[in-house]
């Protein structure tokens, strides 16, 4: 056991070039002025390249729980672990985020650039901090360098596994927790890698309760595990940089995945040594999905499911509206009573409480989020959607974009078709849809085969008949009038007429509004679609 002197000694030479003390630091870090009940919040995500929509639905909750309380959200990337990190992982998380939508007060704001006076908000840049702090942890007895290798550390834990008892470095197992600073030393100078390990003086058989804001009362057992909290290349692990981080930025509410809560009784005992207050902890249930035959729960799944991505609502220009009121919904109920209430409200304006979140975890359904994006869209008119599309196709489909700029009325028309009157089409998810849907404006590269319903004779007879009939100054009912009339004199059902019509003008059995798209192709066109028709029959 070392002495308290042997304790200072370790952390001067384990960390000769730390010459701050803990008060300089928090110095720099001065308690935030803000009024009564405001909530500091942050979303702390890896550049990894993949973005997770249960990451987004948490920074959603995080900077929407700061603005409703005037308080401040943060941006903080966690790059400490350099083998997951990607090159411009910090640009995907902000046009992820961005793109729906989301934008917090401080923090990062580009690869290189961050906004506000508690940074450096990427943990890579903070290291002299994190060594200050674990050096006075050093100092006081609570810390240590352990030299153990790959090797001894699994053998240890076969011994624990052969013994039945719990795997891990704790307790007389942790080698180097009480070695003497002689030993240290010889380990030092023959250069051996070492981690720092928390000192945890935590007994596993002792329980304590605490709030979660989410969760409600918890009773956690006691950390005894002697953690890594540096690694061999001198960054700090997650569970280090967590305390220091959010201490120091003030965040008062941790908002964050479940999977975080296992760690809980390890946080608090740092918080504890570091002699930190405790923030508010709100861990939000993973978002779930219902799957396979028997439809039970599981996680959405990086893996396995396309829509876990945040790059998959981007790229193919789901809204962000619709997006946001569904995770809104999953994360309170009462959101659609709020917005059926408040048609005209921004989202962002309804008031999420911590006490109404589903705590089993919330049934994120892709199809339930189509629903809600294509009420979004019935919702603009045709020359919004128009700019929408137009923005998105810019980046994400340059075929199209190139089209609507040269076709600006004639593909406001399209989008317009169905647009107004009491039944509003409702056929966009995203962006991606509306070049499906336009195309057979522009050209028909094949028609469905309807010949085993309207024989290929009586199709040429009917669309004659059209042709010859065809008033382009008369209303919608006028227009269908004559098509029943046709069906009479051909003893047909005016449905089969119709088909015919819509087959031989956009090559679908299914269309809009018939008569609308008639209106938008014109006489000229519809007739020439007509004649081509006919000819391939
Ligand atoms: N970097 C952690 C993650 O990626 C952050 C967890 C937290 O929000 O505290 O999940």
């Amino acid at each position: 056991m070392r002495t308290e002197e042997e304790n200072i000694k370790l952390a001067e030479l384990l960390y000769p070039n730390i010459k701050d003390s803990r008060e300089d630091i928090m110095k720099k870090y001065p308690k935030r002025e803000l009024e009564e009940g405001a909530m500091v919040t942050r979303f702390a995500p890896s550049p990894t390249g993949f973005l997770h929509m249960g990451g987004v639905y948490s920074s959603l909750v995080s900077t929407m729980m700061a603005k409703q309380t005037n308080g401040v959200s943060i941006l903080r990337i966690e790059d400490t672990d350099k083998g997951r990190e990607v090159e411009n992982g910090i640009s995907l998380i902000l046009g992820g985020l961005n793109g729906l939508g989301i934008h917090f007060i401080e923090g990062v704001t580009g690869e290189d650039t961050e906004a506000g006076e508690y940074g450096p908000y990427v943990q890579s840049r903070r290291l002299p901090i994190y060594h200050t702090f674990i050096k006075e942890m050093i100092a006081n007895g609570y810390a240590y360098p352990c030299f153990m290798t790959e090797k001894e550390l699994n053998d240890i834990r076969d011994k624990q596994l052969a013994l039945g008892v719990k795997t891990g470095c704790y307790g007389d197992w942790a080698k180097w927790r009480n070695a003497s600073l002689d030993e240290i030393k010889a380990m030092l100078d023959k250069g051996a890698p070492y981690v720092i390990r928390l000192r945890s003086t935590g007994d596993a058989n002792k329980t304590y309760d605490m709030v979660d804001l989410v969760k409600g009362k918890v009773t956690l057992r006691e950390n005894d595990m002697d953690a890594v909290l540096i690694k061999s290349d001198g960054f700090p692990v997650y569970h280090f940089a967590h305390p220091v981080d959010d201490t120091l930025m003030c965040v008062t509410h941790v908002v964050r995945g479940d999977e975080w809560f296992s760690s809980l009784p390890l946080h608090v005992e740092l918080f504890n040594k570091l002699g930190f207050e405790l923030p508010q902890y709100c861990h939000i249930a993973p978002l779930m999905k219902i799957d396979g035959d028997d439809n039970s729960k599981r996680k959405l799944s990086k893996r396995k499911d396309p829509e876990a991505d945040v790059q998959f609502y981007v790229k193919n220009g789901y809204p962000k509206e619709g997006v946001i009121e569904y995770l809104l919904n999953l994360a309170n109920s009462n959101f659609y009573d709020w917005r059926k209430a408040n048609p005209d409200a921004s989202p962002f304006d309804f008031i999420l409480r911590f006490e109404k979140f589903n705590k089993a975890g919330a049934l994120f359904d892709i199809v339930k989020l189509d629903n809600a994006c294509k009420d979004y869209w019935a919702t603009l008119s045709a020359e919004e959607i128009y700019d929408r599309v137009v923005e998105w196709s810019s980046t994400y489909d340059k075929e199209l974009n190139s089209l609507l700029l040269e076709n600006k009325d004639y593909c406001t028309a399209i989008l317009n078709i169905e647009r107004t009157g009491d039944k509003i089409r409702k056929d966009i998810v995203k962006l991606a849809d509306v070049k499906d849907l336009m195309s057979i404006f522009f050209d028909i590269s094949s028609y469905e085969d309807i010949s085993n319903r309207v024989s290929t004779d009586m199709q040429k007879n009917l669309l004659q008949e059209y042709i010859s009939t065809y008033d382009d100054s008369v209303d919608g009912v006028a227009w269908f009038d004559n098509v029943k009339n046709i069906a009479t004199k051909y003893n047909v059902s005016a449905g089969d007429v119709a088909m015919t019509i819509r087959v031989a003008i956009t090559g679908r059995t299914k269309s809009p509004d018939l008569y609308q798209v008639i209106h938008v192709l014109g006489k000229e066109e519809m007739f020439n679609r007509i004649s081509l028709y006919l000819k391939k029959l």
